[in-house]
């Protein structure tokens, strides 16, 4: 099980310690326990990228220097799941002048892209891992072009500082985790793929296993580059080269995304969704992300119920959660896109009184099944298809920072699914996520909003949030998670449990998952949920069980400190002084 990994992770790490390494040996910290400081603190989703985010801040650099650098060495030490060949959403707060700010370094659909992309010859739309691995699915990368945003706005320390920790790690080596391990032995097609066999697989073709020492010198000569040149050096000249032939020539799925598109990429920044929920003020991500929107809408119909009186975990709860996930999944489906191709209307979306009449389509003693998009006054009529249903691939990345001026980040970063298409260019993973559009471009006569258009953003569900408390403003939890479309579920579950039944920051994201789609209610396997089972079953909800595999990291201000967590299902730690 993925929850058993840390140990294994922590004693790989000290067998590393043995070598000469640039970073020193995580120390093993306790699975599943709450860090406290008072200062700082960072939590990542590897050891070694917390170390050099607490390095970053202990160096006096900033929240975003430290999210920086801890994304350059995810990009080495967990491919898998994010990096400079994918995109994400960062929120930002300062504390000195309480400015939130969202950067949106989603990746963009190529000029050659069009809404048939992935219609197979007979009209209908291609299977998901059908289209992932080649070009066909992969975006214009955006995160570095969004960390160079943000550092110029907050960055303190200079920009190449922040990736001499990556480079000397990806010279030397690293060893390779157990959930990576894992990763790459679980995945039928990276030994298919060229550019990925050579990195992931020892020369007789077995697969890397855990604690391996791996060097990534073609990854250190590029954000040497980066370092020294700035985005510039990725998005103009021999990277970007690199990466466009790649995607031209790659089989299966040949793509065609040009230096044009690549050097034409820009970062956004977005206004950022707020709703009041209870005694707090919940700040998310909006569109192209539907996260936050999603999350608000739930929680904005939850505040017509009293959850704190009701058991954490118990039936009335989970029922009622899972039937404002229905509504606002079913709005989701309809309305949400990127919003510089689609008219969004967040504010209607989230307006109180339209909430009030969709919380009112709750029966509490009854599911209603399927739910039904509303009709915020004035809404587009766009639409979509159902949204896929599929398990979600174990990938991205979510990390949560503060410093000691308080500023702080929350920054989830992703290249889709595990390992992206499946191409390595330059030492790292190209993203597949084109794959987040609509594959369908209409349903029922209705174009799709989320269908794939030239330079368009496919629809997110990377949920970065920020808790403040409603009366102070002041900031009370940092928090997000990776697991697609599941994110919504998982962060709204975490803000329920921060906020209406008080959990501490390690209860609230380790609690048993449970989440709804507007299809089953989804309950996390093999974690005792078996009488929540059969009590929604009576209440008319169709019920699945499976892993649900988040990835929490959260940061918790209780007036005293800092209280850090990371989700225990994967390899993350929190690290402060
Ligand atoms: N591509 C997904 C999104 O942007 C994230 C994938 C994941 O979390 O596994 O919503």
């Amino acid at each position: 099980m993925r929850c058993c990994r840390r140990l294994a992770l922590a004693a790989a790490l000290i067998a590393l310690g043995a070598c000469s390494t640039p970073v020193a040996a995580p120390a093993p910290h306790a699975a599943s326990s709450i860090v406290r400081a008072e200062h700082q603190m960072v939590v990542a989703a590897h050891p070694l990228a917390a170390e050099i985010g607490r390095d970053i801040l202990r160096q006096g650099g900033s929240a975003v220097d430290a999210a920086i650098a801890m994304q350059m060495v995810l990009t080495l030490v967990e491919p898998q799941s994010s990096g400079i060949g994918g995109g994400g959403f960062l929120l930002h707060y300062s504390a000195g002048t309480q400015a939130l700010e969202s950067y949106d370094g989603r990746e963009t659909a190529p000029e050659s892209a069009n809404r048939w992309m992935f219609l197979g010859d007979d009209g209908l739309p291609r299977s998901f891992a059908d289209v992932v691995p080649g070009g066909l699915s992969v975006g214009v990368p955006g995160t570095l072009r969004m960390l160079e945003l943000a550092h110029r706005a907050h960055g303190r320390l200079p920009w190449h500082t922040l990736f001499e920790p990556a480079i000397a790690l990806a010279e030397d080596g690293f060893a390779v985790s157990t959930r990576l391990a894992e990763d790459i032995a679980d995945d039928a097609v990276l030994a298919a793929q060229p550019s990925t066999r050579g990195y992931f697989f020892n020369a007789d073709g077995t697969p890397l296993r855990a604690g391996t020492r791996l060097r990534n010198p073609a990854l250190a000569r590029t954000l040497r580059a980066v370092a020294t040149g700035g985005a510039d050096a990725f998005y103009r000249g021999s990277i970007a080269a690199d990466i466009a032939a790649a995607v031209d020539a790659a089989a299966p799925n040949r793509g065609g995304m040009t230096t044009d598109d690549i050097a034409g990429y820009q970062a956004q920044t977005r206004p950022v969704p707020c709703l009041d929920y209870r005694d707090a003020r919940v700040c998310a991500m909006g569109p192209p992300s539907s996260g936050g929107v999603a999350i608000l809408q739930i929680l904005g119909m939850l505040r017509h119920f009293d959850l704190g009186a009701m058991p954490p975990d118990g039936i009335d709860a989970v029922h009622l959660i899972a039937e404002a996930s229905r509504l606002a999944f079913a709005d989701r489906e309809r309305y949400l896109a990127d919003p510089d191709f689609v008219p969004v209307q967040v504010d209607r979306l989230l307006e109180e009184a339209y909430l009030s009449s969709r919380a009112a389509d709750i029966d509490p003693a009854k599911s209603m099944g399927e739910a039904l998009p509303g009709r915020p006054a004035e809404a587009s009529l766009l639409g979509a298809l159902p949204a896929r249903q599929a398990a979600e691939p174990l990938s991205t990345s979510h990390m949560s920072v503060v410093d000691r001026d308080g500023n702080a980040v929350s920054f989830t970063t992703s290249i889709e699914g595990a390992f992206g298409a499946h191409l390595m260019v330059d030492g790292f993973l190209l993203n597949n996520q084109l794959t987040d559009f609509a594959f369908a471009p209409a349903a029922q006569g209705r174009a799709a909003a989320n269908r794939a258009e030239p330079g368009k953003r496919p629809r997110s569900s990377m949920s970065p949030t920020l808790v403040f408390d409603r009366k102070s403003g002041t900031l009370r939890a940092v928090l997000g998670s990776p697991g697609g479309a599941n994110i919504i579920g998982y962060v709204t579950q975490s803000i329920v449990n921060l906020v209406d039944w008080r959990r501490d920051p390690l209860a609230a994201i380790a609690a048993p998952h449970f989440l709804n789609r507007n299809g089953p209610t989804v309950l996390e396997e093999a974690r005792g949920l078996d009488a929540l089972q059969t009590a929604l079953m009576a209440r008319g909800h169709k019920v699945k069980v499976q892993e649900l595999n988040s990835g929490a990291n959260v940061i918790v201000l209780d007036g005293t400190g800092l209280l850090g967590a990371s989700d225990p299902r994967r390899e993350g730690i929190a690290l402060g002084d």
